[in-house]
């Protein structure tokens, strides 16, 4: 089950915790909302194709 529960991006400058919703945006300073799922590879890794690839099976 993949979770909807985000948190806020600008958390570690705007509050003293991290400040969770359930929203895009942040209720508190509005900044936008991350997910809070964490993230195995960078969307930009440039390898990560290639360890999807050995993974043996591609979810996109
Ligand atoms: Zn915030």
């Amino acid at each position: 089950m993949k979770s909807d529960i985000r948190v806020c991006g600008e958390w570690r400058s705007e509050h003293d915790r991290p400040v969770y919703t359930l929203d895009s945006d942040c209720p508190d300073c509005g900044a936008a909302a991350v997910n809070t799922a964490p993230a195995p590879f960078d969307p930009d890794d440039p390898y990560g194709k290639y360890r999807r690839a050995l993974n043996g099976r591609d979810r996109e």
